[in-house]
């Protein structure tokens, strides 16, 4: 993998908003380095380059394409718990909010496909795309001529982007939450910025610090699996939340002039909230590697 690292380090310092995509994917392509299967469709160095460098176009298709936001994100708390205990298909989702209108048990939910979409897209997105780069290899093993597998080898290598880039946002707990950049209304007002604080102004600051070392996955059933973790990070997130509230305290004893609102332009509450943060930020980096590898060596290139 020695031939990306040059050009890939320029850009980790080009575009801060994408840091975190882009380590994750430098370091999935170590983990599928014995992956033959892999190798035959990333074979040249420009597919492992495009690999890293655009491992944020998702994002930048925001912009453009107003469907796309919903696939970033799902709000587990805008739906009643044990919900997602394991797999839930979008129809039984819908069928479970028209009972619960009746029940008074999702009562204010008024439209319930457009409640369905508002709350993201996340967990079914990553099971679509998973479905998806399975069919495109089917395709790539039975098509004759190189210029037709040079053509799914470049669908692949998109879809691929796109599939790396949803599991880390879902690894990302504040995708999960209904309140992703904080509440307005805790004791001391708003919180907006954590969003950004937590994913992408602290792992850029101590990256440097953080033991990259994907674990071992054992997965049973891959969308139970994917639904469950929802929940588990999505509980994350909340202690997220609650964790500023608790380090702005800390930092109010000694430094009684700060402000809430202006707490994350001070660069010593930066470092007193990264110390908090970094074990989980780290925790949940190396899971997004371990994911990604686990679902391109387990179940696309096999
Ligand atoms: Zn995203």
């Amino acid at each position: 993998m020695k031939v990306i690292s040059a050009s890939v380090i320029v850009l980790l310092f080009c575009n801060f908003g994408a840091f975190v995509h882009k380590i994750v994917n430098k370091r999935v392509l170590v983990e599928c380095e014995k992956n033959k299967k892999f190798l035959s469709v990333f074979k040249k160095k420009r597919m492992l380059e495009n690999f890293v460098m655009n491992a944020a176009e998702p994002d930048k298709r925001k912009k453009k394409d107003l469907g796309e936001r919903y696939k970033h994100f799902f709000h587990v708390n805008a739906y009643e718990p044990g919900e997602f205990s394991r797999y839930i298909s979008r129809e039984d989702l819908k069928k479970k909010i028209l009972d619960g209108k009746k029940s008074g048990k999702y009562k204010d939910v008024g439209d319930v496909d457009g409640y369905i979409k508002r709350h993201g897209d996340l967990p079914w997105v990553i099971i679509d795309k998973i479905v998806l780069l399975k069919s495109l290899m089917a395709d790539r093993g039975v098509v004759e001529s190189d210029i037709d597998r040079d053509d799914i080898d470049n669908k692949i290598l998109s879809e691929c982007i796109n599939l790396a880039h949803y599991i880390t946002d879902f690894c990302t707990p504040l995708h999960l939450n209904e309140n992703y950049d904080g509440c307005d209304d805790y004791k001391y007002g708003s919180q907006t910025g954590i969003h950004k604080m937590w994913e992408d102004v602290i792992p850029r600051l101590f990256f440097k610090k953080y033991k990259i070392a994907p674990v071992k996955l054992v997965i049973d059933d891959l969308n139970d699996y994917i639904f469950s973790k929802m929940v588990e990070i999505y509980k994350k997130s909340e202690d997220i939340l609650k964790k500023d509230l608790d380090i702005f305290d800390i930092y109010k004893s000694s430094n009684k002039t700060i402000y809430y609102d202006l707490r994350f332009k001070d660069k010593k509450y930066v470092k007193l909230s990264a110390k908090y943060y970094n074990a989980y930020i780290k925790k949940q980096i190396n899971l997004a590697i371990s994911l990604i590898s686990y679902i391109f060596n387990k179940h696309i290139f096999v």
